[in-house]
């Protein structure tokens, strides 16, 4: 089969990779309808997170049609019509039984195309692990696209909310605009948030978090900008959503007394603390990947009912065997890029 598959920095390619090799009775076999470029795949497009082995397929967002599944598999049919949350856990310990893939306590979370063991989702066909578990059909009134979004980036905003207490009433500001950034403001909004501040260096991702509802800040600026504002008391909460230093340092700058920071940016291996500001505002700090299938429930009927528009991100739709120009677009930011969707 054709996939995408890591060559060398800046350099993914369209391949011919393995098909899938199922081994256990609960996999399941997924014909790749739609999958999409994530931010944390730039991290492997850049040379870290190296694959295990030359042609190891890439991505970790995908939805399709079911095509193969073992005799263990009890809730799925070829022909299925799925989504693939880019995240698996086993689906039987205590942590995965509330959804918590992240925490899976048999053989831990794991992520398409990222480590060792699941090859990625940016392929004609998607290997899947306990399929009855991972693969969850799309449900009515969602399009694919929307179906796509809900399997890493909309899910993946939405805990950095839940994590940073967003509730009614609150101040929340976002730093960092690319398309989990943007769903953000959208489910910040949902949660209640009043006051939604949006900080990005590209003015063009700040417009589009302002068409949003959001206050954008320049990040020279934001936080005279937000003590101003406040008159001194700054921000509820601050979802942080790159995964830098200067980021994580802004987000809890920028949150007051009582606050919670949360951190969903992936790729910050080491950070300087400045625990003596934390422990003086009395503030919560929080850093977690996203575990989709706990907070799929709450956000279908979301996005069903409109309240939700995760599809609004996408800013390209281009063909799997044009992967290498979506990544270098994607890197570059060029020609407005936010979401890029491939089909084969
Ligand atoms: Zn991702
Ligand atoms: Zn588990």
């Amino acid at each position: 089969m054709k996939g995408l598959a890591f060559h060398a920095p800046g350099d993914v390619r369209y391949d011919d990779l393995q098909d899938p090799q199922p081994a256990e009775s609960t996999d399941v076999v997924v014909k790749m309808r739609l999958c999409s470029i994530c931010g944390s795949d730039l991290h492997i497009y850049h040379g870290g997170l190296a694959p295990p082995r030359p042609l190891f397929g890439i991505g970790h967002e995908a939805m399709g049609e079911v095509v193969e599944v073992g005799r263990g598999v009890k809730r799925l049919k070829p022909g299925d019509q799925v989504m693939l949350p880019g995240s698996t856990g086993c689906g039987k310990c205590q942590f995965c039984e509330v959804g918590l893939v992240n925490s899976c306590e048999r053989g831990g979370m794991r992520v398409y195309g990222i480590g060792r063991e699941l090859e990625g989702c940016q392929a004609e066909a998607i290997l899947v692990p306990d399929g009855d578990f991972n693969a969850i059909r799309v449900p009515d009134d969602i399009s694919d696209e929307q179906a796509l979004m809900l399997t890493d980036s909309l899910p993946t905003a939405y805990t950095g909310c839940i994590n940073a207490d967003i509730g009614p009433g609150k101040s929340v500001a976002i730093v960092g605009l690319g398309p989990i950034g943007l769903h953000a403001i959208e489910c910040a909004f949902v949660l209640g948030a009043e006051h939604v501040y949006a900080i990005d260096l590209l003015a063009e991702r700040r417009k589009a978090a302002t068409a949003m509802g959001a206050i954008p800040l320049d990040p020279a600026t934001a936080l005279e900008t937000v003590m101003e504002a406040t008159q001194g008391r700054l921000l509820d909460c601050a979802i942080e959503v790159v995964g830098a230093a200067a980021t994580t340092s802004m987000a809890i700058a920028l949150v007051g007394k009582q606050g919670t920071v949360s951190v969903i940016g992936a790729g910050l291996v080491n950070f300087d603390f400045p625990i003596q500001s934390v422990f003086r505002k009395a503030m919560t700090f929080r850093a977690s990947v996203c575990s989709v299938q706990r907070y799929l429930p709450t956000l279908v009927p979301l996005v069903q009912q409109g309240k939700l528009r995760p599809e609004r991100v996408i800013s390209h739709r281009l063909r799997l065997a044009d992967g290498a120009e979506a990544y270098r677009k994607f890197d570059r930011r060029e020609d407005g890029a936010l979401k890029l969707v491939l089909a084969p």
